[in-house]
C-alpha cells in the first residue's frame, strides 16, 4: 500500500512537472485526487485493509494528498504570477513614443483681423453685439434711411427672401435695432457676415463679413469720430499711420467721409502695394443722419453719434498682404496655416 501511495504521489509530481498551463494543473487534479480520481481509489480499496491498519492507512492517504496538493498550489500560484507579469510586459506605455498629433486645424485670417478690431473697440469701451443675417427689408434699408426708390438700393444687389426679408446687405441694421430698444448712450460695434449678389473675382463675393461701429450721446461730434478711428488705425496699423477723411456720401451720415490710411508697407512715401499713392481706403464713416435717429426713435435735437463702417476681409487681406480674396473661403490648410 505504501509503495503503491508512493507511486501515485510520484506520477502526480511528474505530471504536475509537465503541466505548462493551469488548465493542464487541473486536469492533474482530476486525474489524481479527483472523485474518480487514483488517490480516491485508494480510499475506497480501504475494506480490502485490515482494520487495525485502516488510521495508518488513512494518515497515509491524508499525507499524499496533502503533500500533492501543496506542490500543485505553490506551481499554480508561479503560474499565475508569470501570466501577470507577461501581461504587464506587452501592455507597458512606452512614454519615449512620440505622440500621435491631432490636427486642430488654424484660426482663419478673418477670425484673427475681427478678433483685433474687437480687442481695440472693446479697449476703448464698445460693446460688441450680434444681429440677424436674414433680416427684414424695414431695418436692411428703410431704418437706415434707404427708402424703396432710392438708388443705393439697387448698388447693393440684394437677395431676397420675399419682397419683406432680404439677406442683409450690411451689418448696419444691428444698429437700427440697438438705437430701437432706447437705451443711452451706445457705444457698440456690430460685427457678421452679410450677403449681396456679386460675381466672385479678387476683390468681390455674394458673402463677406463687416465690422461697423455706433457711438450715439450726448454732444458728439464729427471731431469724436475723427479722434476715435484715429487711434483705431493706429493700434491696427501701427503708431505712424496717419489718417485722411476725404468728403463722401452715405444715406444713413451726414456729413459722410471715407478714410485712408498712410501706407504701412511705404510709411506713405508711395508703393506697387499703395498704388503709388501713399494712402489706402479702409473704411467709410459719418455723422448719424438725424432722420436715422428719429425713425430709431432718438431725439435728434438731444442726441448726436457717429457710425463707421469697414470690410472684414478688406482688412485681412491689408494686414496680411493677401492680393486675393478668393484665397480666404478656398479653406486651402496650406493657405490658412501662414497666418
Ligand atoms: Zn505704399
Amino acid at each position: 500500500m505504501k509503495e503503491k501511495l508512493q507511486s501515485i504521489k510520484e506520477e502526480a509530481l511528474k505530471a504536475i512537472e509537465s503541466a505548462d498551463v493551469p488548465e493542464k494543473l487541473n486536469d492533474v487534479r482530476v486525474r489524481f485526487l479527483g472523485k474518480k480520481g487514483e488517490l480516491t481509489a485508494v480510499l475506497k480499496g480501504m475494506k480490502d485493509v485490515a482494520p487495525e491498519d485502516r488510521p495508518k492507512v488513512g494518515q497515509l492517504v491524508n499525507e499524499t494528498r496533502a503533500a500533492i496538493e501543496e506542490v500543485m498550489e505553490d506551481t499554480r500560484r508561479k503560474m499565475e504570477r508569470a501570466i501577470r507579469e507577461e501581461k504587464m510586459k506587452q501592455e507597458v506605455i512606452d512614454v519615449t513614443l512620440p505622440s500621435k498629433k491631432n490636427m486642430v486645424g488654424h484660426r482663419h485670417p478673418n477670425t484673427i483681423a475681427l478678433e483685433e478690431v474687437e480687442q481695440i473697440f472693446v479697449g476703448m469701451g464698445y460693446e460688441v453685439v450680434e444681429g440677424p443675417e436674414v433680416e427684414y427689408d424695414l431695418y436692411n434699408f428703410e431704418k437706415l434711411n434707404i427708402p424703396a426708390d432710392h438708388p443705393a438700393k439697387d448698388e447693393q444687389d440684394t437677395f431676397y427672401i420675399n419682397k419683406d426679408i432680404v439677406l442683409r446687405t450690411q451689418t448696419s441694421p444691428v444698429q437700427a435695432r440697438v438705437m430701437e430698444q432706447g437705451k443711452l448712450p451706445i457705444r457698440m460695434i456690430a460685427p457678421g457676415r452679410v450677403f449681396r449678389s456679386d460675381e466672385v473675382d479678387a476683390t468681390h463675393s455674394p458673402s463677406f463679413h463687416q465690422v461697423e461701429g455706433l457711438v450715439i450721446d450726448k454732444n458728439i461730434s464729427f471731431a469724436d469720430l475723427k479722434g476715435t478711428l484715429e487711434v483705431f488705425a493706429k493700434e491696427l496699423f501701427g503708431p505712424e499711420t496717419k489718417t485722411k477723411f476725404r468728403p463722401h456720401h452715405f444715406p444713413f451720415t451726414e456729413p459722410s467721409a471715407e478714410v485712408d490710411v498712410s501706407c504701412f508697407k511705404c510709411g506713405g512715401k508711395g508703393c506697387r502695394f499703395c498704388k503709388g499713392s501713399g494712402w489706402i481706403e479702409i473704411l467709410g464713416c459719418g455723422a448719424v443722419h438725424p432722420h436715422v435717429l428719429e425713425m430709431c426713435g432718438i431725439d435728434p435735437k438731444e442726441y448726436s453719434g457717429f457710425a463707421f463702417g469697414m470690410g472684414l476681409e478688406r482688412i485681412a487681406l491689408l494686414k496680411y498682404e493677401i492680393d486675393d480674396m478668393r484665397l480666404l473661403y478656398e479653406n486651402d490648410i496650406r493657405f490658412l496655416k501662414q497666418f
